[in-house]
C-alpha cells in the first residue's frame, strides 16, 4: 500500500521566504498599472531563485523602526477557492482561485461569486489552459468591470498564458462573434485586456507575489502554477493526467499545499486517459512518492463522481486520504 500523504501541518523545516507587502491598494494607480509590477524570470533547474536582497540596514537609528515596520506589515498569501468542480451543477463552480485581491488563477464559473468591486480589483489573470471551464469568466469579467475600471483610471487587465492558449482566446472567444474583442476595446491603445505570453518554467512577479509556471499533461497545451509563500509553495496542477515532469519539479521546490485534480472515478479510467485527467487509480501511485508534510487537496471532480473518487482514495489511505477542496474556503500561506 502506498504511503499516505500527510494531511496536517508540515513537520519539516521550510525556507522562510521574505515577502514584500502587496504595494498597492485598489484603485490607487494609473492606466498603466498592469505593466510595472509584472516582473519575469526563469526558474533554475534546482530551486527557485533567491528573493531579492533586502536593502542594507541604514546606520542611523531613525531608520531602524521603519525597517521593522515594513517586515511586520508583510502578510501571508491568501488563496480563496472560488470554484473547484469539474463541471457545473447547483453548488458546483468550475476552477478559479483568487490570490490576495489582484491575481486570479483560472477564470471558471466560480468568478461569478465575486462582488463587482472585487472583480474590478483583479489586475492579472493566469490561465492554465484554453478549455472553457477555465476561461469563460475572462470574457464576462472584462465586460462586467470595464466601466468601473475606466472611471477609476484603472489600466488593462493582463491575461497571462501559454502562447497557444492566448491564440485560442483570440481565435475562438474574442473574435467579435462569440464575444467582442476586448483586446482592442474600448480602444486599441487602452484595451480592457492585454494578452501576455509565458513559458513553462517562467517565474512571474505579479502584484507583489511570485508565481512559477509548472508543466501539465492535458489534451491541449496546459500548465499548473506554484505560488510562493513564506512556509512553502501552494501548488495547483491544473488539468493533468500522469505527469513525470511535474513531479520532477516538485521534488526541487518546497511544497506546502498541493491542489491536484482527480476528475473521474476509476470506473471511467478510460475516459480519464483520453481526456488527459486523473482518476484515483492513476493519482494514487503519483502521490505515493510525495515528500512528507505536504497537505494534499483534490480538485476538479466531476459532479456526481465525488462519492466514487473519495471512496477509492479512502480505500488506499483510510482517514489519511486527501480531502476535496470546497468552494468558498480560503487557504493562507503563512
Ligand atoms: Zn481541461
Ligand atoms: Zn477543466
Amino acid at each position: 500500500m502506498p504511503r499516505p500523504p500527510a494531511g496536517g501541518p508540515t513537520r519539516r523545516a521550510r525556507r522562510d521566504f521574505f515577502h514584500a507587502e502587496d504595494p498597492a491598494g485598489p484603485f490607487l494607480d494609473g492606466p498603466n498599472r498592469a505593466g510595472p509590477d509584472t516582473i519575469r524570470s526563469t526558474a533554475p533547474r534546482a530551486g527557485l531563485p533567491p528573493d531579492p536582497e533586502p536593502p542594507p540596514r541604514p546606520p542611523d537609528r531613525d531608520a531602524r523602526p521603519a525597517l521593522r515596520l515594513r517586515r511586520r506589515a508583510a502578510r501571508p498569501v491568501s488563496i480563496r477557492v472560488l470554484g473547484c468542480s469539474g463541471a457545473i451543477a447547483a453548488g458546483c463552480r468550475t476552477t478559479a482561485f483568487l490570490v490576495d485581491e489582484r491575481v486570479l488563477i483560472d477564470a471558471g464559473t466560480g468568478v461569478g461569486d465575486l462582488t463587482l468591486d472585487e472583480l474590478a480589483r483583479i489586475d492579472h489573470i493566469c490561465i492554465s489552459h484554453s478549455h472553457l471551464d477555465h476561461v469563460l469568466s475572462i470574457a464576462l469579467l472584462a465586460d462586467a468591470v470595464l466601466r468601473q475600471r475606466l472611471a477609476a483610471g484603472r489600466g488593462s487587465i493582463t491575461v497571462h498564458a501559454l502562447p497557444a492558449t492566448l491564440q485560442a482566446l483570440r481565435t475562438h472567444v474574442f473574435n467579435g462573434v462569440i464575444w467582442p474583442d476586448f483586446t482592442r476595446l474600448p480602444s486599441p491603445e487602452a484595451p480592457a485586456l492585454r494578452l501576455q505570453p509565458f513559458e513553462i518554467g517562467e517565474v512571474l512577479s505579479l502584484a507583489g507575489r511570485t508565481i512559477e509556471v509548472l508543466p501539465a499533461a492535458h489534451t491541449v497545451p496546459a500548465v499548473g502554477f506554484a505560488v510562493r509563500g513564506r512556509r512553502g509553495h501552494w501548488v495547483f496542477t491544473g488539468d493533468t493526467g500522469p505527469n513525470p515532469a511535474l513531479w520532477q519539479r516538485l521534488r526541487e521546490i518546497d511544497v506546502a499545499d498541493l491542489v491536484i485534480e482527480a476528475a473521474f472515478g476509476d470506473d471511467e479510467r478510460a475516459l480519464a486517459a483520453i481526456s488527459g485527467h486523473h482518476c484515483p487509480a492513476t493519482l494514487i501511485p503519483e502521490l505515493a512518492d510525495l515528500p512528507p508534510g505536504i497537505t494534499v487537496h483534490i480538485t476538479h471532480i466531476k459532479p456526481g463522481d465525488e462519492a466514487a473518487v473519495l471512496r477509492e482514495l479512502a480505500a488506499a489511505w483510510g482517514d489519511a486520504a486527501p480531502r476535496p477542496l470546497v468552494a468558498g474556503q480560503t487557504m493562507a500561506l503563512d
